[in-house]
């Protein structure tokens, strides 16, 4: 990759305040953008509807400059740009990539047959046209549309933190969602296809986030590669667990960085731990982002699930 041409993003989802974790990922990120002397974009992404939460939004931001995590640019804001989402669903729709599905989720779990790879329901591809004569053109009902993912079996990508990556799309998704419609024509686009068509037009050239994504990077490829885009590189990050190994949640106890603001905590001394998390520094040094600069090389992140345990944030300040 051309250091002089360098541009990731952070991709906050409003659905809760930041905590330790997503810290964590997009501490990574802005050190890895400024240490190339690249840019970061911030984008919103405030499509869940009944998971986000407005008030959260501002939060964010606020928290992310706390601890002096800056970004270039104007911020993307994904309920703003419903027009050209619709205008690209539109273009797959014309490809004949999409057809609409009326299959309940029970009716996808029960068909089920095997246990799926990730968190999502893996597909049977019931309602999968034979052939395109039969694909709905213009139906006015509630549906999901699916993106027809054909023959693909095994598909393999070089992630830049964890290797070669490879799945079988008919094992951890099926056709996929990427469009609800629901009545009077409301179109709600799913997070899949609106994170394609925004890291494209921002020019994002190294995707990075927690590897709870994966399985979606593998179906985002395939969009990319049926809208014509360009592919970026994707960068995967280890969650971050509490003691029972389990993604870092409220029942871990309180790791918001709003609560570590009211608790009077310094960023330095998150920052420090963060960095130590990240194999930079000792533990219980604290550290400025300009010290986390000169450190950060990602050959030292360690590999496996960062644990966060009572203890630590103990000594956060929790
Ligand atoms: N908004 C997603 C999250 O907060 C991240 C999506 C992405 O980076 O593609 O988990």
């Amino acid at each position: 990759m051309n250091n002089n041409y360098y541009i990731t993003r952070f991709a906050p989802s409003p659905t809760g305040a930041l905590h330790l974790g997503n810290a964590r990922t997009f501490l990574i990120s802005w050190l890895r953008a400024r240490s190339r002397g690249g840019s970061i974009l911030m984008r919103m992404e405030d499509l869940d509807h009944p998971r986000v939460k407005r008030e959260k939004i501002a939060q964010v931001y606020d928290d992310l400059k706390w601890l002096g995590l800056d970004w270039d640019g104007e911020v993307i804001v994904q309920s703003e740009r419903a027009e050209s989402y619709l205008a690209e669903f539109e273009k797959l729709r014309l490809l004949g990539k999409l057809y609409k599905c009326f299959c309940s989720r029970s009716d996808i779990q029960n068909a089920q047959s095997a246990p799926n790879l990730g968190d999502d329901l893996v597909y049977s591809n019931k309602c999968r046209p034979q052939n395109k004569t039969n694909v709905v053109i213009s139906e006015n009902s509630k549906g999901a549309w699916r993106f027809n993912i054909g023959d693909t079996s095994e598909l393999i990508y070089q992630d830049n933190f964890m290797g070669e990556q490879k799945v079988d799309l008919n094992k951890s998704s099926g056709d996929f969602v990427i469009c609800r419609e629901e009545n009077a024509g409301i179109m709600k686009i799913s997070y899949q296809l609106a994170c394609v068509i925004d890291d494209h037009y921002s020019g994002i050239t190294e995707v990075i986030r927690a590897d709870d994504l994966v399985n979606s990077t593998f179906r985002q490829i395939e969009l990319y590669k049926a809208l014509g885009y360009k592919i970026p590189e994707f960068l995967h990050l280890p969650l971050v667990v509490g003691e029972d190994g389990r993604r870092l949640a409220k029942r871990h106890g309180d790791s918001r960085i709003s609560c570590l603001r009211r608790n009077k905590v310094s960023p330095k001394k998150i920052l420090g731990w963060l960095g130590w998390s990240c194999g930079l520094c000792q533990k219980g040094v604290e550290l400025e982002l300009k010290d986390l600069l000169e450190l950060f090389n990602l050959e030292l992140i360690p590999r496996g699930k960062v644990v966060v345990g009572s203890s630590d944030l103990k000594y956060l300040g929790f």
